[in-house]
């Protein structure tokens, strides 16, 4: 198969669907061409591509080939220089209608690895882990950054400083890895989420678990989510969850939210009245800001002070971290073409295999996912 690393044209979008690493094994079974340049935002030069075994080529060449490499779904422009039939395997949002549709009408066969489901055989295809992971580090160094205290305690000849308090909201895999980095910085932390396994995640990191009490069978069945995704909780859940983290996030120096509800606008978590009680000079990193953010007053790729709080709204923060984020999404993909081609290295779908059921957005000018 011819199989093409396009630049990705999304503005912002810094990271790369192959590495040299990645390319050198397709290598081997395909033919392998990479847009000049695709890889320079990532720290890939296009000699580490050419060494690996792949030709450079121009943007068109880069899509018109049997099977395309992407980061972020195709844009118009790239749908329409893409030929019936090509194979496109990325983020390709899922629950974005329009998106597929206008990938079906390309009649293109597209897999959105954000689909697959959370089971062990899938986890070295896990895209969504592998990110966000990244993007919870990356949080906690903007946070940090933007900070004006140090984040450790201190003991000087000129007096002690404190240790900077660090609310996390959302205990996925982006909040789980933002606990572990504000811990080797040396703050003091505290998180909240809806899953009650999670207690036992964020104690064994060395933070304290905000419990919100389940009332009602109702509200304790919610909780447990769906698949390891959050549900939507009751309102009065989500009041009682919203007083007390009002009265944490007062003491609270740095918030970093992630709390996501699959398909779904992202819950309201840290309300105007909230970020009023905060210390000046707080800052609050909504990584949810995609979705509509945790916190009313985020704005979309801008760092705002409102009521003397920072609030950055940086969509994207894997992307901040290029080289890293797409070498680990890159062996994503590596992983996820095992299950699309067969022995003799051709392509097939094997609908019975529920990781591919689950990510096949659209074939032969047909949406499956509605
Ligand atoms: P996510 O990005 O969908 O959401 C982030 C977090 O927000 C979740 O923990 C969710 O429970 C939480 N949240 C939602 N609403 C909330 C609210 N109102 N208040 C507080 N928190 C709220 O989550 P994710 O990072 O994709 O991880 C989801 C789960 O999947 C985790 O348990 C993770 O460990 C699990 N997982 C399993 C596998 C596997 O088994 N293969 C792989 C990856 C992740």
């Amino acid at each position: 198969m011819r199989i093409g690393i396009p630049a990705e044209t999304r503005p912002g979008e810094t990271r790369v669907a192959a590495t040299p690493e990645t390319v050198k094994k397709l290598a081997t079974k395909h033919q392998v061409v990479v847009q000049s340049g695709a890889g320079l935002q990532a720290a890939v030069t296009d000699e580490a591509y050419a060494a690996a075994g792949a030709t450079l080529v121009g943007a068109d060449e880069a899509l018109q080939c049997d099977m395309v490499l992407k980061v972020r779904a195709p844009n118009e422009s790239e749908r329409s220089r893409m030929r019936p039939g090509t194979v496109v395997v990325g983020m390709l949002n899922p629950f974005d209608n329009e998106n597929i549709a206008a990938m079906a009408g390309a009649r293109l066969t597209a897999f959105a690895l954000e689909a697959a489901p959370r089971i062990t055989r899938a986890q070295s295809m896990d895209v969504l882990s592998s990110q966000a992971n990244i993007a919870g580090y990356k949080a906690v160094m903007l946070a940090a950054n933007t900070y004006q205290r140090f984040m450790p305690m201190l003991m000087t000849a000129a007096g002690t400083v404190k240790a900077a308090r660090v609310l996390i909201m959302g205990v996925g895999v982006a909040g789980l890895q933002a606990i572990a980095t504000a811990k080797r910085l040396g703050a003091v932390i505290e998180a909240s989420d809806v899953r009650p396994p999670v207690k036992e995640q964020v104690e064994s990191l060395g933070a304290k678990f905000i419990d919100v009490p389940f009332l009602t069978d109702e509200e304790r069945e919610i909780a447990q989510g769906v698949g390891g995704y959050a549900r939507p909780m009751p309102a009065d859940w989500i009041r009682r969850q919203g007083e007390l983290v009002h009265e944490r996030a007062k003491l609270a120096d740095i918030i970093i939210t992630t709390a996501l509800i699959p398909g779904r606008a992202a819950p309201v978590l840290i309300k105007e009245e909230t970020v009023a009680a905060m210390k000046p000079g707080s800052v609050i990193v909504d990584m949810a800001i995609e979705q509509g953010g945790n916190c009313p007053l985020t704005e979309l790729g801008k760092t705002v002070i409102k009521h003397g709080v920072h609030i950055i709204g940086e969509p994207n923060l894997a992307a901040l971290v290029a080289a890293d984020a797409s070498a680990l999404y890159a062996r994503n993909v590596l992983d996820f073409l095992k299950l699309v081609f067969d022995k003799e290295d051709k392509f097939h779908i094997d609908l019975e295999d529920e990781i591919v059921r689950a990510t096949l957005l659209c074939h032969q000018g047909e949406a499956l996912r509605k």
